[in-house]
């Protein structure tokens, strides 16, 4: 292939990823990303996946995936706190935040441009254009749609359904360094710890700290309790103390006091006391909305969506950031294989389509049995 010109349109992980891979292979490429300051300190925990792994040891960062802490078993509690089953299963979570800082750290800096909104794409067979919230343009050769769930580059490609569709539930989110956690939920530490019940599922893990940092005493402990939650109160549950609506989740420290006092009493009438205790310890909780969505089509005529602007998987799946990782691994393959971009595109969505759709309906039953 040729040398492309290539914009890719969102700078989280999948963009991230495919900016360092496409570098590598020769090709000019810029990240526009719709953030002012970066991600960088943002994002909780995660269970890597061999995709995950096969990355990042393409682009010399393993190390980023094996700095994590080891879970040696998953209990699951009984809602007085009692443990009605213990499963010996290792398992190794990492910190979404230090992964992001160590991939970041093998991009050549002057790709990355922050605070760069794209707000549309003209597609073409023989390039596109790309238009930013400041109704400047930049014409490329392929534009690669890694800008998550809200995707606008989605919209290019699946012009009639780019539509998320909200699951009925949301996640609450804290993360809390270890030590701030009370000595009355200790069964937590080293353990991947569940309850779930009819309406009720929480769940947590140890997560290095955002240094990857596994010393006991410097690692944080990441909860996430899924929540019943109607339509109709969705943009209410995403206000921030502002007023300000977001369509998919609220950050962290957006919750007005009142809001979370409620949480935190609901916490304590409907969880175990060890997870009720977790809970208290996050200042701070925030909110991901839980939604679906499989393209019918990954590809334009030089236009080619990503990870989660292509298919979008509940997080009981786990394969959020390895999915976008093996998106990548095609779609770079298929790009250095074929001499043009369309029968590359052809050949990267034949490849990945089927996985998509069937990661994001395995979701779809893992989270039939969730709630
Ligand atoms: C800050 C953050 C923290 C996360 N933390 C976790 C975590 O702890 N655990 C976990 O499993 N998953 C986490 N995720 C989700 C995870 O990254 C994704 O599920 C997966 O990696 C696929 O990533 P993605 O790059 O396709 O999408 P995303 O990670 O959602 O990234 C999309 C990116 O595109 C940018 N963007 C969106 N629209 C535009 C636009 N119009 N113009 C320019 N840029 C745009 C966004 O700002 C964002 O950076 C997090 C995502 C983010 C953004």
């Amino acid at each position: 292939m040729r040398k492309l010109r290539i914009g890719i349109v969102g700078g989280s992980l999948a963009g991230l990823f495919a900016g360092i891979l496409l570098q590598r292979a020769g090709h000019e490429v810029a990240i526009y990303e719709r953030s002012a300051h970066g991600l960088g300190g943002r994002g909780a925990g995660l269970v890597p996946q061999q995709e995950l792994f096969d990355l990042l040891r393409v682009i010399g960062a393993e190390d980023a995936a094996e700095t994590g802490v080891v879970a040696k078993e998953r209990i699951y509690f009984d809602r007085d706190g009692s443990i009605l089953q213990r499963m010996r299963m290792p398992q190794t979570q990492i910190s979404w935040d230090y992964l992001y800082d160590r991939v970041m750290s093998h991009l050549a800096p002057s790709a990355f441009r922050l605070d760069r909104e794209v707000v549309d794409v003209a597609d073409g067979e023989n390039g596109a254009e790309i238009v930013f919230r400041d109704d400047t343009k930049q014409s490329v050769d392929l534009v690669v749609g890694a800008d998550g769930v809200g995707s606008v580059v989605r919209a290019t490609v699946n012009r009639t359904d780019h539509a998320n569709l909200f699951a009925g539930y949301v996640a609450w989110r804290g993360l809390i360094p270890e030590k701030h956690l009370p000595d009355g939920a200790s069964i937590l530490l080293d353990r991947f710890a569940f309850y779930v019940t009819t309406g009720v599922h929480i769940l947590g893990y140890l997560v290095p700290g955002s240094r990857g940092e596994t010393m006991v005493g410097h690692r944080r402990y990441n909860w996430v309790w899924y929540r019943p939650t109607e339509l109709k109160v969705l943009g209410q549950t995403m206000t921030d103390e502002h007023g300000h609506e977001s369509k998919y989740s609220l950050r962290r420290g957006g919750l007005t006091l009142e809001r979370r006092d409620a949480f935190r009493r609901d916490a304590r009438d409907l969880l175990p006391p060890q997870f009720a205790l977790a809970v208290e310890a996050e200042p701070t909780p925030s909110i991901q909305g839980i939604f679906d969505y499989a393209a019918s089509r990954m590809i334009g005529g030089s236009v080619a969506l990503i990870g989660d602007a292509a298919f979008v998987a509940r997080p009981h799946t786990a394969m959020g950031v390895s999915k976008a990782a093996a998106d990548v691994v095609a779609l770079v393959g298929c790009l250095a294989r074929a001499e043009e971009v369309r029968v590359a595109l052809h050949d990267f969505e034949a490849a990945r389509i089927g996985v998509g759709r069937n990661t994001v309906e395995y979701g779809r039953r893992l989270g039939a049995t969730a709630l």
